[in-house]
Formats: C-alpha cells, structure tokens, sequence
C-alpha cells in the first residue's frame, strides 16, 4: 500500500501517519523530519535550509524529490510507505508519478485530511514532541496520561519546532493554498482520493482512513 496524507499544515497528517505505521507495518516518510534531521546533523545546506523552513517557506522542489526519490529505495519501503508532507507541489506529484512508473507501480491511495482554518493554527501553536521518541502531543487536544512523561518511551524532554508559531503560521498556510492545494484537483482527476473529516478526535480520523485502506485493497 502506498498512501499518500494530504492536507495543511497541523491537519493531522504525522499523527495518522505514526498511527497507520504502528497498526499496518508500512512506513512513514515526512520530509519535514527529514529536512529537521538534515539541519540538526549539520549538513552543508542546513543553515540554508534552516532559514527556508524557519519562514515558513517550502524548500525547493530539486532537494525535496531528490530526497524522496533515494528514500522509497531502501528496502524498508518496499512492503508500501506513507507519504506524510510530501509532494507539496504539482512539479514534485509529477516527480512522484514518474518515479513510481518507472518501477511500474503507482500510488494506491491519496487521504485528504480537511480541516478548518482556524483549528489548523489552533494545533500548530498548541504542538509539541517527546524529544526522545518523536511522539506527538498537544497543549490540549492530546496530553501525556501523567503530565510530563511521554505515554511511549517515558521520558521527561519536550521540543516545540521553530517554526510552530503564530507568525509563520500565516505563511506556511499560504504555501499550502498556493502551491500544494491544487493537487486535490491532481489526484481527483487521477481517480485516487478520499477525504475525511480532519475535524474529528484522531480515533475517529484513524477509523476513517482505515476503512479508506482497505477499500482499497
Ligand atoms: P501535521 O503533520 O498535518 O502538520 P500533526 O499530526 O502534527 O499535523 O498534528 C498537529 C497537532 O494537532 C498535534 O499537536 C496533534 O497532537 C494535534 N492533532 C492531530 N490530529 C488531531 C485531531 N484529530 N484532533 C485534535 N488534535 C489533533
Ligand atoms: P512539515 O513538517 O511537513 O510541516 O514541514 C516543515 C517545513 O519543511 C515546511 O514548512 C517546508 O519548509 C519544509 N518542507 C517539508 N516538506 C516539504 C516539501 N515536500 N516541499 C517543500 N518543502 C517542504
């Protein structure tokens, strides 16, 4: 199964895609971890990198597909993979398609989480991970079940990202609407997508797109 979680930033998109992983096996591919891991391990574009992500600008299409293309390689990707962030242009979806038919094999399904506007800003102010494990929570739609100690791994560190304010909200969301929006018409024509309501508790998400998955197959 290769899926891909469409949406804005804060829909939802990373939470189902931990949530999928763990129940089904297949694994997540976000490129805005990737793109933080680049940063964090000081590699030679980070900074630059850094800055783009930082004003919430998306980085460009050459970098990002050139990541993907190298990640859906290795073998862990070969049972399926959830695409989480990624494409995020109609250049980087045609990237995508040509990639996969070049293996001869296509994307199976594409999830559309909708989600209000002003629910959206609500999450992203609100987000913060486990600086262990990853594991994401927020100030108050998903709180650890003893304040402090992350439900997976136990431990006491939290991290909120740099670019999870009210600020850079605004332009993340713009990019979202310019330039990623269009590709619900893309896969819509393409006869692949499903959307959900984002709006619901993630459970109820959760139960959504499964039953999505195994509509098809
Ligand atoms: P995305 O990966 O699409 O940017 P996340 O999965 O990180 O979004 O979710 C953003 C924030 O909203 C997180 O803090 C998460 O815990 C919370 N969240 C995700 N889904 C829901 C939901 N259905 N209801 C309430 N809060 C949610
Ligand atoms: P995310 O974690 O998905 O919210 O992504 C964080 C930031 O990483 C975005 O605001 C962009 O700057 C960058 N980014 C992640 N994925 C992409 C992508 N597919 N194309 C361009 N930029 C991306």
């Amino acid at each position: 199964m290769k899926l891909i979680l469409l949406g804005p930033p804060g829909a939802g998109k990373g939470t189902q895609a931990k949530e999928i992983e763990s129940k089904r096996g297949l694994v997540q591919l976000s490129t805005g971890d990737m793109l933080r891991a680049a940063v964090k391990s000081g590699s030679p574009i980070g900074s630059e990198l850094k800055a783009v992500m930082d004003r919430g600008e998306l980085v460009s299409d050459e970098i990002v597909i050139k990541i993907i293309a190298n990640r859906i390689e290795q073998p862990d990707c070969a049972k399926g993979f959830i695409l989480d962030g990624f494409p995020r242009s109609l250049a980087q979806a045609s990237a995508l398609d040509k990639m996969l038919a070049d293996k001869g094999t296509k994307m199976d399904l594409v999830v559309e989480l909708k989600v209000d506007y002003n629910r959206l800003v609500e999450r992203i102010v609100g987000r913060y991970t486990c600086a262990n494990c990853g594991e994401g929570y927020h100030d108050r739609f998903k709180r650890p079940s003893v304040r402090g100690v992350c439900d997976v791994c136990g431990n006491q560190e939290f991290t909120r990202r740099a670019d999870d304010n009210a600020e850079t909200v605004t332009t993340r969301m713009m990019a979202y609407y310019r330039d990623t929006a269009p590709l619900v018409g893309y896969y819509y024509c393409k006869g692949n997508l499903r959307a959900v309501d984002g709006m619901a508790p993630i459970a109820d998400v959760a139960k959504a797109i499964d039953a999505l998955i195994e509509a098809a197959g």
